[in-house]
């Protein structure tokens, strides 16, 4: 038989959460109103789920990886070269990224010969978080050559670059720029192995040549002439090679898509080369529009056959604090599972779950489990009636990484490989 089926993973972003006593001791999923979540678990089966490993406090990033099947443990090596690619830039497999700040040096800055600047003293880490003009810098420093290697340079946002060295023998074994303190000089990148020497070579010669540039630049005059520090430096820290990761659709035989509202994800997808559309609306705040998230999953299960999609919500009110705007999200996220279940092919296997757990009395990310649940025409239903942290422990799923979804949709769908004779 050579049919398969389709299928879809929805995240809430960081939903899953601790006890709250505001909420008599429920947490926010387990407080909120959400019918088709519960239509999903009842229907479906049910398990938690470590997005890493037992206890590893996952960033979206690793528990994104992690859920398309990508060990993060391998191919996941600093947050430069994701920061890149959440920002839209373009990276190549080797190429050396960076995530890097504008910030405010005093002096007059040298670089020794032996690789150590001198001379200037970092006096703002993130230059005030400036918030206009970092696009005309970047412009001064963006593209240009030392020795064989080209170095892209793109602002974020307020402080916040990533950098990308493109160019033969590099390393990514290189110390920070950034000296994570003011009243500091600038760190000499200092590399481990002869590759990640001349990375660190070069990163040096780019940000004596960005304070070059930026010291007199209009942005940084009309910053002084306002009484405000100019961003006159780059500082480069986080450096990470781009790892090579297997296209999703040669992976596993089949296109996939991303419907996200974050850029970190996004980059992810398309570094993936997954189809990753745009979906006006999707404005990555609590006040998103989860029927137009809904709508472009429907769309991309037309011509693929698995999506991903990432509603950002929940997670900015764990991070907040806030109970109420993270049971807010996930009445959002339970239109978002109401809309693709009343239109999708009845065919379609469709999990439900977290990328980690963002607790409203932690404010971060923490490595306890997520719920998961999956219905569809090829799954054993378990008891479970509904979707929330304790309530799945009961389900047939019991307890698996990020890194068993894949298989097990796969499974399911009908498109993977048999594992010996
Ligand atoms: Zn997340
Ligand atoms: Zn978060």
């Amino acid at each position: 038989m050579s049919t398969h089926t389709k299928a879809s993973i929805l995240i809430g972003d960081g939903l899953a959460d601790r006890p709250v006593a505001d909420l008599d001791g429920r947490t926010p999923l387990e407080a909120a109103d959400t019918p088709y979540l519960d239509r999903v678990a009842a229907e479906g089966e049910c398990g938690q789920m470590d997005p890493i490993a037992p206890g590893i406090r996952a960033g979206s990033d690793t528990s994104h990886l992690a859920i398309l099947g990508y060990d993060p443990f391998e191919v996941y090596t600093g947050r430069g070269p994701f920061e890149a690619l959440g920002i839209g830039m373009d990276i190549e497999r080797g190429d050396i990224c960076f995530r890097c700040n504008f910030a405010t040096v005093e002096g007059d800055l040298a670089l020794s010969a032996d690789g150590q600047f001198t001379g200037a003293t970092v006096v703002d880490r993130r230059a005030q978080r400036i918030a206009k003009g970092t696009d005309q810098l970047v412009e001064a420093v963006n593209g240009i050559t030392l020795e064989d290697v080209t170095c892209y340079v793109k602002q974020s946002v307020e402080h916040r670059a990533a950098l990308v060295l493109r160019g033969p023998g590099l390393g990514a074994a290189v110390s920070d720029v950034d000296p994570h303190d003011a009243n500091a000089p600038p760190h000499g990148a200092e590399g481990e192995d002869e590759a990640s020497q001349k990375t660190a070579r070069i990163v040096n010669q780019l940000v004596l040549r960005s304070w070059e540039a930026f010291k007199d630049h209009p942005v940084n005059r009309q910053r002084v002439s306002e009484g405000k520090l100019p961003a006159n430096i780059l500082m480069p820290r986080g450096a990470g090679v781009a790892p090579h990761l297997t296209p999703f659709s040669e992976r596993y035989g089949v296109p996939g898509a991303c419907v996200v509202e974050t850029g970190l994800i996004a980059g992810i997808g398309r570094y993936l080369k997954m189809t990753v559309p745009q979906v006006p609306g999707a404005t990555g705040g609590a006040d998103t529009d989860e029927a137009a998230l809904a709508r472009a999953v429907l769309e991309m299960l037309a011509d693929h056959d698995f999506v991903l999609c990432n509603l950002k919500a929940p997670d900015l009110g764990g991070h907040d604090s806030d109970p109420r705007t993270k049971m807010a999200a996930a009445q959002k996220f339970d239109n978002l599972v109401r809309d693709v279940l009343e239109s999708a092919p009845d065919d379609l296997h469709l999990a439900i779950t977290a990328d980690h757990c963002t607790p409203i009395n932690f404010g971060d990310h923490t490595g306890d489990t997520v719920p998961i649940a999956i219905r569809g025409p090829n799954v054993r239903p378990d008891s479970v009636r509904s979707f929330g942290e304790r309530a799945v422990v009961a389900g047939g799923l019991v307890r698996i990484r990020g890194f068993d979804i894949m298989p097990i949709l796969t499974n399911l769908m009908g498109v993977q490989e048999k594992y010996g004779a």
